[in-house]
Protein backbone atom coordinates (compact mmCIF):
# COMPACT_ATOMS: atom_id res chain seq x y z
CA UNK A 1 0.00 0.00 0.00
CA UNK A 2 1.42 3.45 -0.49
CA UNK A 3 -0.03 5.79 2.07
CA UNK A 4 -0.70 9.46 0.02
CA UNK A 5 -2.22 11.91 2.82
CA UNK A 6 -5.79 10.42 4.38
CA UNK A 7 -5.61 7.80 1.08
CA UNK A 8 -4.04 3.91 1.24
CA UNK A 9 -3.47 3.36 -2.49
CA UNK A 10 -3.23 -0.24 -3.75
CA UNK A 11 0.53 -1.45 -5.52
CA UNK A 12 -1.88 -2.48 -7.97
CA UNK A 13 -1.50 0.89 -9.71
CA UNK A 14 1.95 1.59 -9.85
CA UNK A 15 2.57 -2.50 -10.35
CA UNK A 16 -0.01 -2.99 -13.13
CA UNK A 17 0.18 -1.95 -16.89
CA UNK A 18 -3.71 -0.76 -17.94
CA UNK A 19 -5.43 1.07 -20.89
CA UNK A 20 -8.78 0.31 -22.25
CA UNK A 21 -9.22 -1.22 -25.34
CA UNK A 22 -12.79 -0.43 -26.44
CA UNK A 23 -12.54 -2.55 -29.88
CA UNK A 24 -12.14 -5.38 -27.69
CA UNK A 25 -14.00 -4.86 -24.65
CA UNK A 26 -16.91 -3.06 -26.19
CA UNK A 27 -17.51 -1.57 -22.52
CA UNK A 28 -19.03 -4.11 -20.67
CA UNK A 29 -18.41 -2.40 -17.48
CA UNK A 30 -21.68 -0.26 -18.37
CA UNK A 31 -23.25 -3.60 -18.59
CA UNK A 32 -21.92 -6.33 -16.59
CA UNK A 33 -22.60 -7.00 -13.01
CA UNK A 34 -25.79 -7.43 -10.51
CA UNK A 35 -26.26 -3.51 -9.68
CA UNK A 36 -25.73 -0.32 -11.02
CA UNK A 37 -23.30 2.14 -10.50
CA UNK A 38 -22.89 3.44 -7.22
CA UNK A 39 -23.62 7.25 -7.15
CA UNK A 40 -24.02 10.07 -4.28
CA UNK A 41 -27.18 12.10 -3.19
CA UNK A 42 -26.03 14.64 -5.52
CA UNK A 43 -24.86 12.95 -8.33
CA UNK A 44 -28.62 11.18 -8.11
CA UNK A 45 -30.22 14.36 -7.83
CA UNK A 46 -28.13 15.75 -10.93
CA UNK A 47 -28.90 13.14 -12.95
CA UNK A 48 -32.90 13.85 -12.12
CA UNK A 49 -32.21 16.82 -13.66
CA UNK A 50 -29.91 15.70 -16.95
CA UNK A 51 -32.98 13.17 -17.51
CA UNK A 52 -34.63 15.18 -20.50
CA UNK A 53 -31.49 15.60 -22.33
CA UNK A 54 -30.65 12.17 -22.53
CA UNK A 55 -33.68 10.51 -22.93
CA UNK A 56 -33.63 10.35 -26.71
CA UNK A 57 -30.92 7.82 -26.84
CA UNK A 58 -31.65 5.91 -23.89
CA UNK A 59 -33.76 2.59 -25.32
CA UNK A 60 -37.69 2.69 -24.53
CA UNK A 61 -36.92 -0.24 -21.56
CA UNK A 62 -34.30 2.36 -19.79
CA UNK A 63 -36.74 5.13 -20.22
CA UNK A 64 -39.74 2.80 -19.05
CA UNK A 65 -37.17 2.00 -15.50
CA UNK A 66 -36.29 5.32 -15.20
CA UNK A 67 -40.23 6.70 -15.25
CA UNK A 68 -41.41 4.29 -12.74
CA UNK A 69 -38.53 3.66 -10.63
CA UNK A 70 -36.46 6.76 -10.84
CA UNK A 71 -33.07 7.40 -12.17
CA UNK A 72 -31.56 4.94 -8.85
CA UNK A 73 -32.45 2.96 -6.30
CA UNK A 74 -30.36 1.66 -3.03
CA UNK A 75 -29.39 -1.82 -3.95
CA UNK A 76 -28.96 -4.78 -1.01
CA UNK A 77 -26.05 -3.34 0.26
CA UNK A 78 -27.52 0.05 1.22
CA UNK A 79 -25.82 1.96 -1.65
CA UNK A 80 -27.14 4.26 -3.76
CA UNK A 81 -26.60 3.14 -7.12
CA UNK A 82 -28.13 4.13 -10.94
CA UNK A 83 -31.16 2.17 -12.19
CA UNK A 84 -30.58 -1.02 -14.22
CA UNK A 85 -33.04 -3.24 -16.67
CA UNK A 86 -32.71 -6.82 -17.43
CA UNK A 87 -31.03 -7.17 -13.88
CA UNK A 88 -27.62 -5.58 -14.83
CA UNK A 89 -27.25 -3.25 -18.06
CA UNK A 90 -27.18 0.26 -16.41
CA UNK A 91 -30.62 2.43 -17.68
CA UNK A 92 -27.82 5.02 -18.94
CA UNK A 93 -25.94 2.59 -21.24
CA UNK A 94 -26.45 3.77 -25.18
CA UNK A 95 -25.44 1.63 -27.98
CA UNK A 96 -22.49 2.01 -31.07
CA UNK A 97 -22.13 0.03 -34.10
CA UNK A 98 -20.68 -3.35 -33.06
CA UNK A 99 -23.00 -3.52 -30.02
CA UNK A 100 -20.06 -1.40 -28.40
CA UNK A 101 -22.30 0.23 -24.87
CA UNK A 102 -21.18 3.68 -24.75
CA UNK A 103 -22.58 6.33 -21.47
CA UNK A 104 -24.95 8.17 -22.48
CA UNK A 105 -24.26 10.91 -20.06
CA UNK A 106 -20.76 10.86 -21.24
CA UNK A 107 -21.79 11.26 -24.73
CA UNK A 108 -24.45 14.48 -23.75
CA UNK A 109 -21.39 16.16 -21.59
CA UNK A 110 -19.27 16.03 -24.59
CA UNK A 111 -21.37 16.70 -27.31
CA UNK A 112 -22.20 19.97 -25.04
CA UNK A 113 -25.86 18.75 -24.21
CA UNK A 114 -25.48 18.86 -20.25
CA UNK A 115 -22.83 19.86 -17.63
CA UNK A 116 -22.11 17.12 -15.64
CA UNK A 117 -19.86 14.21 -17.03
CA UNK A 118 -20.64 10.98 -15.79
CA UNK A 119 -20.89 9.73 -11.58
CA UNK A 120 -17.22 10.05 -10.33
CA UNK A 121 -17.50 6.31 -9.99
CA UNK A 122 -18.05 5.06 -12.97
CA UNK A 123 -15.15 7.94 -14.17
CA UNK A 124 -12.83 6.03 -11.68
CA UNK A 125 -13.49 2.49 -12.86
CA UNK A 126 -11.81 -0.05 -12.51
CA UNK A 127 -10.35 1.88 -9.38
CA UNK A 128 -12.72 1.45 -6.06
CA UNK A 129 -12.84 3.93 -3.59
CA UNK A 130 -14.24 2.90 0.00
CA UNK A 131 -14.38 4.89 2.73
CA UNK A 132 -12.90 4.61 6.12
CA UNK A 133 -13.78 7.20 8.87
CA UNK A 134 -10.07 7.39 9.16
CA UNK A 135 -8.84 7.14 5.37
CA UNK A 136 -9.97 6.42 1.70
CA UNK A 137 -8.77 2.83 0.05
CA UNK A 138 -8.00 3.01 -3.63
CA UNK A 139 -8.14 -0.31 -5.16
CA UNK A 140 -8.03 -1.82 -8.26
CA UNK A 141 -11.19 -4.21 -9.12
CA UNK A 142 -9.80 -6.47 -11.69
CA UNK A 143 -12.24 -8.34 -13.61
CA UNK A 144 -11.95 -10.60 -16.54
CA UNK A 145 -13.87 -7.97 -18.68
CA UNK A 146 -11.04 -5.93 -18.53
CA UNK A 147 -8.12 -8.52 -19.81
CA UNK A 148 -7.82 -6.68 -22.88
CA UNK A 149 -6.86 -3.61 -21.46
CA UNK A 150 -4.14 -4.92 -19.10
CA UNK A 151 -2.93 -6.92 -22.13
CA UNK A 152 -3.16 -3.12 -24.53
CA UNK A 153 -1.63 -1.45 -20.99
CA UNK A 154 1.74 -3.61 -21.40
CA UNK A 155 2.37 -3.24 -25.15
CA UNK A 156 1.70 0.72 -25.01
CA UNK A 157 3.57 0.54 -21.68
CA UNK A 158 0.44 2.21 -19.74
CA UNK A 159 0.20 1.64 -15.90
CA UNK A 160 -3.03 1.88 -14.06
CA UNK A 161 -2.06 4.86 -12.45
CA UNK A 162 -1.13 6.86 -15.06
CA UNK A 163 -4.21 5.28 -17.27
CA UNK A 164 -6.45 6.84 -14.21
CA UNK A 165 -4.76 10.21 -14.29
CA UNK A 166 -7.39 12.57 -15.15
CA UNK A 167 -10.25 10.73 -12.89
CA UNK A 168 -7.96 10.86 -9.84
CA UNK A 169 -6.90 14.28 -10.40
CA UNK A 170 -10.57 14.92 -10.50
CA UNK A 171 -11.90 13.18 -7.28
CA UNK A 172 -8.49 13.97 -5.28
CA UNK A 173 -6.54 16.87 -6.96
CA UNK A 174 -3.54 17.64 -8.88
CA UNK A 175 -1.06 17.98 -5.83
CA UNK A 176 -2.26 14.32 -4.18
CA UNK A 177 -2.12 12.79 -8.10
CA UNK A 178 1.54 14.32 -8.33
CA UNK A 179 2.20 12.68 -4.95
CA UNK A 180 0.82 9.73 -6.19
CA UNK A 181 3.04 9.16 -9.47
CA UNK A 182 6.28 10.12 -7.67
CA UNK A 183 5.52 7.08 -4.72
CA UNK A 184 4.63 5.01 -7.81
CA UNK A 185 8.17 5.66 -9.48
CA UNK A 186 9.67 5.28 -6.18
CA UNK A 187 8.00 1.78 -5.77
CA UNK A 188 9.08 0.77 -9.19
CA UNK A 189 12.65 1.77 -8.77
CA UNK A 190 12.87 -0.46 -5.89
CA UNK A 191 11.38 -2.96 -8.19
CA UNK A 192 14.47 -3.20 -10.31
S1 LIG B 1 -13.10 -0.50 -17.59
FE1 LIG B 1 -12.88 -2.57 -18.49
S2 LIG B 1 -14.87 -3.05 -19.46
FE2 LIG B 1 -14.82 -0.82 -19.04
S3 LIG B 1 -14.08 0.14 -20.92
FE3 LIG B 1 -12.24 -0.24 -19.65
S4 LIG B 1 -11.49 -2.30 -20.21
FE4 LIG B 1 -13.57 -2.06 -21.03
Amino acid sequence: MLQIGNTLVSLDLAERFFCCDLDKCLGQCCIEGDAGAPITEAEFKKLEEIVPALKPELLPAAVKVIEEDGVGYTDEEGDLVTSIIDGKNCVFTCYAAGGKCLCAIERAYREGRCDFRKPISCYLYPLRLTEYPAFTAVNYHRWKICRSAEQNGKELRIRLYQFMKEPLIERFGQEWYDELAEACEAYLAEQK
